[in-house]
């Protein structure tokens, strides 16, 4: 064992924790639909979709993608466009896109079979650290750690760690400390335990001391030390980038166009929209889509603003519906941008046919405005 885990190792009551975190999980853990049965499959798709979204919100997604993918091949053999609309509303879209060209990769590479070794399973798209190790350790039973937020929040009370969680030489030493406190033979009841501690009990504001199965082993508590842990590094205050959104709608269609193929909320559908900075932005989204799209608009009327935060910056859309200035003969087809843009051709598109299209929280929210107002 490296030094410095067996440091906070030393004299800590190994066996007994084990106990204590078993006997706790096998009476009180949650009925969660990827809890059924063990299928590498179904545990990698609710592992993805569990990061940075809560369980509660996951389930129906959950619940929804598996009947439509049950299987590895058959998402391996959809098109994206329909796995990102299955994804639709669940956020962080590079996931999806990722989990798809993995299990692609599974099918290809290894006959649909999700591999049973830190080495391969690592090597597959959008699969960390934490996801092969919960994917080895609650599919596979293997005694690999799978350490998450909640994970790096229970070891760091648990055995009174004051190293900032945020450094990734601090997830390395958790890594190590929880590879050697897995019980023989219980990888995955242990691992899933934790995980259940830290979102039921040891929670990060206010963890239920009084009531936590781990109490007497604990050395935060015994420290008064809980609230002051774990220790995080100064997070940044996310950018607010203002946006001016145009909804472009005439003779029952609206201009809707797919974002690039790369970045932020990569190849979804949104209403044309631009950052504005001085000009009043009704202004500005006339004038953008004049330059690039060649078309004459006008202002109708302004609906509600619409914010969303990501993880470093927040959007805050103004919205605007307008009219074509200069009627169109042709409403349905393309319209293709002037110039070389990284956007492709915006479409006008049945207002009726919009629910085919995945769209971004944000843009879903303009999208729903609509339908109030027909
Ligand atoms: S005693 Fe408190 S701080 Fe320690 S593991 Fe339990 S809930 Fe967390």
């Amino acid at each position: 064992m490296e030094q410095a885990a067996q440091q906070y190792l030393n004299t800590f009551p190994v066996a007994t924790f084990q106990k204590l975190l078993l006997y706790w999980f096998e009476r009180n853990m949650r009925q969660l639909p990827w809890r059924k049965d063990q299928e590498p499959y179904k545990i990698w798709v609710s592992e993805v979709m569990l990061q940075q979204t809560q369980v509660d919100t996951v389930i129906p997604y959950y619940e929804r993608f598996m009947s439509r993918f049950p299987t590895l091949e058959a998402l391996a053999e959809a098109e994206e466009e329909e796995v990102l609309k299955y994804w639709e509303g669940l956020g962080y879209y590079s996931r999806a896109r990722n989990l798809h060209q993995a299990v692609k990769e599974v099918k290809e590479r290894y006959g649909g079979r999700v591999p049973d070794n830190r080495k391969e399973i690592a090597s597959l798209k959008g699969v960390g650290p934490y996801t092969a190790g919960a994917i080895l350790s609650i599919a596979y039973g293997q005694p690999e750690p799978a350490v998450d937020g909640n994970v790096l929040r229970v070891i760091s009370r648990l055995l009174h760690i004051e190293e900032d969680i945020q450094k990734a030489k601090t997830r390395h030493l958790f890594e190590e400390i929880v590879r050697h406190l897995i019980p023989k033979g219980r990888a995955s009841y242990f691992n899933q335990g934790l995980m259940e501690l830290g979102a039921l009990v040891c929670t990060p504001k206010s963890p239920h001391c009084l009531t936590c199965p781990v109490q007497e082993v604990c050395r935060a508590y015994q420290a008064g030390m809980q609230d002051q842990l774990p220790v995080k590094g100064k997070k940044k205050k996310p950018k607010t980038v203002k946006i001016v959104a145009g909804v472009l709608m005439e003779k029952g269609h609206v201009l809707i166009r797919q974002r690039p193929d790369n970045g932020l909320l990569a190849k979804l559908y949104e209403f044309p929209n631009v950052q504005w900075d001085d000009q009043e932005p009704d202004e500005t989204i006339s004038r953008y889509l004049f330059d690039m799209y060649g078309l004459r608009t006008a202002t109708v009327e302004q609906w509600p603003s619409v914010q969303h935060t990501f993880t470093h910056l927040i959007w805050e859309i103004s919205v605007y519906r307008l009219h074509l200035a200069e009627p169109l003969d042709k409403l349905n087809g393309f319209v293709f941008p002037q110039e070389e843009q990284p956007f492709s051709a915006a479409r006008w598109e049945r207002i009726e046919d919009l629910e085919r299209y995945p769209f971004p929280v944000s843009h879903q929210k303009i999208k729903k405005e609509i339908w109030k107002r027909l």
